[in-house]
């Protein structure tokens, strides 16, 4: 897609720093990290989002993730890593191009704000409706 920023590093007309790659993907460092290590994993293929990206090019993403995954467990011994993927402005998505973070950290680094909310029960009957309304919509 033109003018899609990820698309031009899948071509090499913006260099990337390139992780790993096959026929579907293609695994890069983020050049603004939040963590020593935070990885992007994309499809080759232009999806905006998880309602557009092929069933396909999901599960290559997903089975790279954890081959990327032991490679950093493996280089970089962290003591987890965070999967993120944002699909919307709404929640902050910047690039309009599927993709799936990896944000390793290592022990002693600063904790992971999106993965540091406070846990309290919420309202068990609002619960149990919102649950029934996205069950009964699945398709
Ligand atoms: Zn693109």
């Amino acid at each position: 897609m033109e003018d899609c920023i990820f698309c031009k590093i899948v071509k090499g007309d913006i260099p990337s720093f390139k992780v790993y790659e096959d026929d579907k993907v293609l695994v890069f460092a983020d050049v603004n990290p939040i963590s020593e290590g935070h990885t992007l994993i994309i499809p080759k293929k232009h999806a905006e989002n998880i309602w557009e990206i092929d069933p396909e090019d999901l599960a290559a993403i997903h089975l790279t993730s954890k081959k990327v995954a032991q490679a950093m467990t493996d280089s970089l011994k962290p003591e987890g890593i965070a999967f993120l993927q944002l699909n919307g402005r709404a929640v902050n998505q910047v690039v309009m191009h599927y993709h799936l973070h990896l944000i390793p950290r290592v022990s002693g680094a600063p904790e992971l704000v999106m993965t540091n909310w406070e846990l309290k029960p919420g309202d068990m009957e609002a619960i149990k409706k919102t649950a029934e309304k996205i069950a009964s919509a699945v398709k």
